[in-house]
């Protein structure tokens, strides 16, 4: 035996290693992918805004779990027939329905970049919780807060919305709420406005208060709620024994963009010691818009502000965020000490709060890198020009429909929603209309509902919308109306 080695014995099976075995034919697909998705990009104008998945592709994704492994590049063919061709549709200029961000380039080389180096931001001592505490000191430096706010990403603004109430709600009743639950205690109440999005009320019953517990303050002409309505609701609920603990402005309401007078609201809830969270998700980045920052005043006193990265400021989905005044507040929410989560003063382990203290999530991606690569690339006032610039063009929509014959505005535009009728036409008439120009894939309005009327809806959120767009979806409209072809 000695000074003999034997040979071990290798398996024929392929390698346990997932990587490529050859690195020189990977790199060569992956670079030609590459330039697919950029001139993807490049090109979007110049196909369809959406269709709808081919039979043949809804059943290529109804198969079997492969067991075999297959060439890299015939999986990308598919990709580039059975995926490409089938997207959302947000990326084309004329994509206008509910509230979708763009995209960007360099958004793309982010996402590869974070996925290429697959780090784990739940916590520990590396370069990405630096890079996620640099978005935090931006959006507190952009929204007027104080440093030392603590903030972390989410999937969106539904969670950070959830995450606010959840916090709000410990505050109000102590942390030993986080054990005891909600019984025995006073009632919880909570204030929003009618136009608030629906994901307040799914926040107060995920956090156990109940949705009934949500007092819908009603709103202005405008669509803002009205100050006075909610002292008194306030006070009502004051006089039957519940404890009101959280008001929720809106800046950027989802129906018409109308912002909340969130200086009022701000005062309101100084005076009755209530916490004050705005819903931004749409509007909340306008404050990078000179132009448009003062329609926010007031942002800087709530103490809270959840807001999407993947809408205005189209950094690629999901990119949702919650900036936090109090980050001790913050903290007492969510930090729970574990054993296998133990910090330490150096090393790995290092740093006194990780994400994972700061919300439910443990493993989490690295979302704030293509936040940082968007920002650092295109610049604070270059994004607020182009969040601006889309305003522009909804008022420009707003002047095309205000002088049309047979269109009717049926909301007044604060931002960059704007909301329409055909003059004499009924409900059915608007759905065909808008799900005809859909699968016409020549645009994507959407709908919804303004004082119980069906109303064509148009979100201008793309930064590629321009005038010239607008123009032509007008002339679409045209010819429906004229002999229904379009
Ligand atoms: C989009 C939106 C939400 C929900 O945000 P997600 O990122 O989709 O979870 C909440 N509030 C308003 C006003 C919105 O427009």
């Amino acid at each position: 035996m000695s000074g003999e080695t034997q040979e071990p014995k290798r398996p024929l099976v392929p390698s346990a290693n997932l990587d490529p075995s050859d690195w020189g034919e990977f790199r060569a697909l992956a670079h030609q992918m590459l330039d697919d998705m950029i001139g993807h990009i490049e090109t979007i104008r110049e196909g369809p805004v959406w269709r709808a998945p081919a039979a043949e592709t809804r059943q290529r994704f109804a198969r079997a779990l492969p067991h075999e492994q297959r060439q890299l590049g015939d999986v990308l063919d598919d990709v580039r027939s059975h995926i490409l061709p089938y997207a959302t549709g947000n990326l084309h200029p004329l994509f206008m329905g509910w509230v979708h961000g763009a995209g960007t380039p360099v958004g793309m080389v982010a996402e590869m970049i974070a996925a290429g180096l697959n780090l784990n931001c739940g916590g520990r001592d590396h370069v990405g919780i630096e890079v996620e505490q640099q978005i935090v000191r931006w959006m507190s430096e952009a929204l007027g807060y104080p440093t030392g706010a603590s903030g972390l990403f989410l999937t969106g603004s539904s969670m950070a919305n959830f995450l606010a109430v959840t916090i709000a709600k410990t505050e109000a009743l102590g942390q030993q709420v986080r054990q005891a639950g909600l019984a025995q205690q006073q009632q919880l109440t909570a204030y929003t406005s009618s136009e608030a999005h629906g994901c307040i009320a799914q926040a107060m019953q995920l956090s156990g208060i109940g949705s009934a517990n949500l007092r819908l303050v009603a709103v202005d002409a405008s669509g803002r709620m009205r100050p006075e309505v909610l002292s008194a609701m306030i006070e009502a609920d004051r006089a039957a024994g519940h404890l009101p603990f959280l008001v929720v402005g809106t800046a950027g309401t989802v129906n018409t963009g109308a912002i909340d007078p969130l200086e009022s609201l701000a005062a309101i809830a100084a005076r009755e010691n209530l916490w004050l969270h705005v819903d931004g998700a749409i509007g909340a980045l306008a404050v990078l818009s000179c132009e448009l920052r003062g329609l926010f005043a007031g942002i800087e006193r709530s103490a809270s502000v959840a807001l999407d990265f993947h809408k205005w400021g189209h950094v690629p989905y999901d990119a949702g965020f919650l900036l936090v005044r109090d980050s001790a507040a913050h903290r007492r929410t969510f930090a729970q000490p574990t054993a296998y989560l133990q910090r330490a003063d150096r090393g790995l382990a290092a740093g006194e709060t990780w994400p994972c203290d700061l919300g439910p999530d443990l493993s989490r991606g690295f979302r704030a890198l293509k936040t940082w690569m968007t920002i650092e690339t295109l610049g604070s006032e270059r994004i607020g020009q182009a969040i601006a610039e889309t305003c522009h063009v909804a008022a420009y929509l707003v002047e095309r429909v205000e002088h049309h014959p047979r269109l009717e505005l049926k909301a007044p535009v604060a931002l960059n929603i704007v909301c329409f009728n055909i003059r004499g036409e009924d409900s059915a008439f608007i759905r065909t209309l808008v799900l005809d120009i859909q699968e016409a894939g020549i645009a994507a309005p959407s709908w919804t509902v303004i004082n119980g009327d069906l109303v064509i809806r148009c979100a201008i959120v793309n930064h590629r919308t321009t005038r010239d767009d607008i123009d032509a979806f007008i002339g679409h409209i045209d010819r429906y109306l004229g002999d229904k072809r379009l």
